[in-house]
């Protein structure tokens, strides 16, 4: 089995992501169900950022998944937001020219589509479906979802949520009392309609965003105080600059920003918190890394962009944020199409930075990161504070009053964690069973329990167990999950 294959299986098997769905149906790629496990994870992770973001004096916002074509000419991505597609003229199957290139080791960075139409014929490049020939043309394909809304007005599904984040501007600016900066965030859906979607869901069509907006004035940027907080921390940052050469070098962000290698103050503040967000979230140190982007790679709003990249043993380096200082394109567009004033008092005009986090692509990477296949089990190795099943409660035997025991514990600790209850084996199998759903602490009744109310805790990533009082079990278990005991301390050793 390729690595691929066994990573999918896993997660299928596990309850953590099923699909494509619909799966009865054969499946349609892109589109994927998150099983009670995945949907816990997911949630866990959703809400650490949500806590970072709030720390952080940002303000959730929820806005709509669906809005009219207007708001999308506005925005630039009407017109822009395209893949180049080629059909295949037998069977008519579409594809992506710069893919096709790529697998017969060309480079389409920077080739027109006479270029690309040239190459594809000069090497003979067939339909890898049928191999039947191309057609003559590459056209453009809109990544946006069309809809309709009532009876006839085109709309389209949000293809980001950061656009739908901008248009209440005004109120925003009320709020928050016409202070500035104001920061707002946003979790929820959006959708791409990839020509093709692919590796489960780090490419899917229907995706989750957490993004986070920064709406400040141009002078703010060089004038942000919280700068202060984070501009000795040391991040690896690859500018575009080092990167024919070099590799990324972990550097202060003061540091960056007398290299130039940032522009402003605010800037490196985004991502000075989305480097912390991402090490509460558990990913090891020497698995981050900020790329630039080239200049001709940015987007059409962006003045600076950095991909925060997570590497993994499947897929390399994933890219599972992105930082974007948008100028003020974005209020500046909706200011002409709407005939609205989105400005600050004196008429300064808006500017935007944004931090995108991909929640579905956080999730898989963890999981890639996390789990090891050893000798006698396969382990999930999730840090304690987003694994899905925080404990999983098991007497010894089906008898003689410790499954009684049991389930009071377990009544008594679901009050506090999201927890299983396991009688169905012999307790090297409950374990392997947990192991592998990332569960970070199994809890055994034993006939010792009866006499002296204790139970044995047994760590998933080193299997070692103490011994500790049921009366002592909750409070000891908080802080083992947050990490605020190691684990030998936690109780009395045995074995
Ligand atoms: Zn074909």
């Amino acid at each position: 089995m390729s690595e691929e294959v066994e990573l999918q299986s896993f997660i299928l098997k596990n309850g953590f992501i099923w699909g494509p769905e619909p799966e009865i149906y054969g499946g349609t790629s892109g589109f994927y169900t998150y099983g009670p496990l995945g949907k816990l994870l997911k949630n866990n992770i959703e809400n650490e950022l949500r806590k970072q973001l709030i720390l952080n004096k940002f303000y959730e916002v929820e806005c709509p998944t669906i809005l009219p074509r207007i708001v999308w000419e506005a925005s630039g991505h009407y017109k822009g937001f395209n893949d180049l597609v080629i059909k295949c003229s037998k069977c008519k199957k579409v594809f992506r020219p710069d893919k096709l290139i790529e697998e017969n080791k060309g480079k389409p960075e920077g080739m027109s589509k006479k270029e690309m139409l040239e190459f594809i014929q000069k090497h003979h490049i067939v339909c890898p479906s049928c191999k039947g020939r191309f057609q003559q043309k590459i056209e453009e394909a809109t990544l946006m979802m069309k809809t309709r809304i009532g009876i006839d007005e085109e709309a389209y599904c949000r293809p980001e949520t950061a656009t739908t984040t901008y248009l209440p501007f005004q109120r925003y600016y009320d709020f928050f009392r016409k202070k500035t900066p104001m920061r707002v965030f946003q979790i929820g859906k959006a959708y791409r309609n990839e020509i093709s979607p692919r590796q489960n869901v780090l490419r899917g069509r229907e995706f989750t965003q957490a993004e986070a907006q920064v709406f400040l004035t141009q002078e703010e940027k060089n004038n942000y105080k919280e700068y202060e907080e984070v501009k000795d921390l040391k991040i690896p940052l690859w500018p575009y600059k080092e990167q024919k050469k070099g590799k990324p070098k972990k550097m202060s962000l003061k540091n960056a920003l007398t290299k130039k290698y940032l522009q402003n103050k605010a800037y490196a503040w985004c991502l000075g918190i989305t480097y912390t967000s991402l090490i509460n979230l558990g990913i090891p140190e020497n698995k981050i890394r900020f790329r630039q982007h080239y200049p001709k790679e940015r987007a059409h709003y962006a003045l600076d962009a950095w991909d925060v990249e997570v590497l993994t043993p499947t897929y390399g380096w994933v890219e599972v944020c992105g930082v974007h200082d948008r100028g003020d394109y974005d209020l500046t567009q909706h200011s002409i199409k709407s005939g609205k004033k989105l400005v600050f008092e004196g008429k300064k005009k808006p500017h935007v930075l944004e931090i995108a986090y991909g929640s579905d692509r956080i999730l898989l990477s963890l999981i890639n990161i996390f789990l090891e296949k050893e000798k006698e089990r396969i382990v999930l190795r999730l840090p304690s504070h987003i694994s899905p099943i925080k404990v999983s409660i098991m007497p010894l035997v089906r008898k003689d009053g410790l499954p009684q025991i049991a389930k009071k514990i377990y009544a008594d600790l679901r009050e506090e964690f999201i927890i299983n209850y396991d009688e169905t084996g012999s307790v090297g199998r409950m374990y392997r069973r947990m192991d592998e759903k990332g569960t970070p602490y199994c809890i055994t009744i034993d006939y010792d329990t009866k006499k002296d109310n204790s139970v044995t805790i047994r760590e998933r990533d080193s299997m070692k167990q103490v011994r500790i009082k049921i009366k002592d079990l909750k409070e000891t278990l908080k802080k083992l999950i947050k990490q605020e005991i190691e684990f030998e301390k936690a109780g009395k050793k045995f074995n």
